[in-house]
């Protein structure tokens, strides 16, 4: 039993929700309470992470001994310090993240929203675990806060009432979630924590819930992740969250180590922009305590080695161009760099391509980014011609100008964090910029709805519309060359260049203008009367009467078009004259408007 002889690591989570949910507030609380809570010389702070001890979530779960019993054989929590979908996109390992598990936090008086869907979708498809912290319960009508107190005393405290309404803003979300697909209920009433997603009722601002939220994110990872948490004593593995340029330091990287450990002078391999990266670590950093700040200039002090699970600052030669979002593996041998070297391509290379298809181009400055988006616009149904790292290059232009030759909407550039390469003529195509995943999705998605509305209402002012018109009696204005007469619209729609034919199907001419009130309109519908001018060679006595009706004639193809793409603008009265129009039509053609679903 090799294996048991193993320490557990800190379990990495991850905070997600929905904008304004309180995320930010709850992170810093936690923050705020490890450092207040924790033993003299233990460490807490990290690069990009913060760690809150055992001893302080045992402090904390005390009180709590007979609800959520902990003993804890973690050495603590590491909190991943940025939260929502966009570091968390950086997290990235084969199949799944890097994250243990997930805090989903939601505002207990809003309920779910769209990124609180959106977080769950990537919690589900990167396999990660969560618990609902229900937030912002002192905002519940009544609440008296008691600061930092477990959600489990605080309840007792409040009136029968308050209890009552927190039920029920706790079933609203069960119900919520249950629409979703998970089971869920109150931490306290939750029997098997396989089968159930954990809600826990909480305050960022007052700190009331934090000890059970704590207590049982250390619980159950400890308890249902013990093969996962167990850490190898060899070389160290980990993701690059970010790359950073530090003043004095050069270009480095932010770093989650997840297993093993990693020492100075090591072997390390990461992906680049022009493909895998080997070198050798200079210096290890974490933050200085605060008392040396003052030597160590840069804020940072150098380490020796670094055992998982731990944030990280890493300086090395030839780190500008690292990618964030990548898999950063130490080795010990030399035959372990060719095999780490494929693994990585190979990594990169399903997130990174370039496909023969009509799509749009996607840029950004992550694999994690990368990712996220794509599969992002995969779901809405959006193909993805082009998706890679770095400024927008004449390659990006000419691929968008590709797509858009087939659509033109999809002569799309989506750049997330990215921009144009300098001296590049990007004048040709759309780009739409944003630093936000959501925001960038968002309006990649209106641009194209837009587009592709404009585009069917193109289409639909060029087709020849069903209408009927009656010239009536006593209002002949010019006989011939045009004709000038006054009509009524019988039903439908009548427009300049609509040609009409008469009740047997005759055509004779079509319209040239149509006047209302001695002004010129471009339509004339249902009910108007209106002067009409028709182009033909026709003579009103002669080839039509004063009093007869006429139609539009409609080529079989446009009314095909109208009731497959624009079934939504035929009125009722448009219908009658379609199957006015249908009848005379099929005298010459029996297959007229047969394919139609009137
Ligand atoms: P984020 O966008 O999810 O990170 O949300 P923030 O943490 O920035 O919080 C958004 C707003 O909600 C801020 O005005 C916070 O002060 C407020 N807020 C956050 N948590 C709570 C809470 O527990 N109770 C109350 N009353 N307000 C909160």
């Amino acid at each position: 039993m090799v294996q048991s002889t193993l320490k557990l690591r800190q379990p990495i989570v991850v905070v997600l929700g929905h904008v304004d949910h309180g995320k930010t507030t709850l992170l810093d609380k936690i923050r705020g309470t490890a450092i207040v809570k924790k033993e003299p010389g233990e460490m807490t702070q990290e690069v990009g992470a913060s760690f809150v001890p055992s001893s302080v979530i045992e402090k904390l779960a005390e009180p709590l001994k007979n609800v959520i019993p902990v003993k804890l054989e973690i050495p603590g929590l590491l909190f991943i310090d940025t939260p929502g979908h966009e570091l968390f996109s950086n997290l990235r390992k084969r199949g799944g993240s890097v994250a243990d598990i997930a805090i989903l936090v939601v505002d207990i008086t809003e309920g779910i929203q769209k990124q609180t869907i959106e977080s769950i979708q990537i919690l589900k498809e990167k396999k990660v675990p969560f618990i609902v912290a229900a937030n912002k319960i002192d905002k519940i009508p009544g609440w008296k806060p008691y600061e930092n107190e477990p959600f489990t005393y605080s309840l007792k405290k409040q009136a029968a009432a308050t209890q009552k309404s927190i039920d029920n803003y706790v079933y609203k979300l069960v119900l919520q979630l249950a629409e979703l697909g998970f089971n869920s209920e109150r931490f306290d009433r939750v029997r098997d924590f396989t089968k159930y997603v954990t809600i826990v009722p909480v305050s960022g601002k007052t700190g009331e819930g934090i000890p059970e939220l704590l207590a049982l994110l250390a619980g159950l990872t400890q308890h249902y992740m013990k093969t996962r948490l167990r850490v190898a004593e060899g070389p160290a593995k980990g993701v690059v969250l970010e790359v950073k340029e530090e003043q004095g330091l050069g270009h480095t990287i932010d770093v989650i180590i997840y297993d093993g450990i990693l020492k100075r002078n090591d072997t390390i391999l990461l992906g680049g922009i022009n493909g895998v990266i080997t070198t050798k670590v200079r210096n290890i950093f974490v933050p200085a305590p605060l008392q040396d700040m003052r030597i160590a200039k840069s804020g940072f002090r150098s380490i020796d080695e670094v055992v998982a699970a731990a944030g990280v600052k890493i300086s090395a030669p030839g780190l500008e161009e690292a990618l964030a979002g990548s898999p950063l593996y130490s080795v010990d041998s030399f035959e372990k760099i060719e095999e780490f070297k494929k693994s990585i391509e190979e990594e990169m290379s399903q997130v990174r391509f370039s496909k023969n298809i009509s799509g749009i181009v996607v840029k950004a400055d992550s694999l994690g980014s990368l990712e996220s988006l794509v599969a992002a616009f995969e779901r809405l149904g959006i193909p993805v011609r082009v998706a890679d790292i770095g400024p927008i290059s004449k390659r990006d232009v000419m691929e968008a100008e590709l797509s858009g030759k087939e659509s033109e909407e999809l002569n799309l550039i989506a750049a997330f964090r990215v921009k144009v390469l300098p001296g590049l003529d990007v004048s040709k195509v759309k780009i739409i910029y944003s630093d936000i995943i959501y925001q960038l999705i968002d309006e990649v998605q209106r641009y194209l709805t837009e587009v592709r509305e404009r585009k069917k209402r193109r289409t639909l002012d060029s087709l020849i519309l069903p209408g009927k018109i009656k010239l009536l009696p006593g209002y002949v204005f010019r006989r011939s060359d045009p004709v000038i007469v006054g009509v009524q619209v019988l039903g439908g729609i009548i427009r300049p260049k609509y040609p009409l034919m008469k009740e047997d199907g005759k055509r004779i001419g079509e319209v040239l203008g149509i006047q209302d009130n001695k002004k010129n309109v471009d339509k004339a519908t249902a009910g108007m009367e209106v002067a009409l001018s028709i182009r033909g060679n026709i003579m009103v006595g002669r080839h039509i009467q004063e009093g007869e009706v006429l139609y539009t004639d409609i080529p079989a193809d446009d009314l095909e078009t109208l009731f497959t793409n624009f079934r939504e603008v035929v009125t009722d009265d448009m219908l009658q004259v379609v199957k006015e129009i249908i009848k005379i039509k099929r005298t010459e053609n029996p297959l007229y408007g047969a394919t139609i679903q009137l």
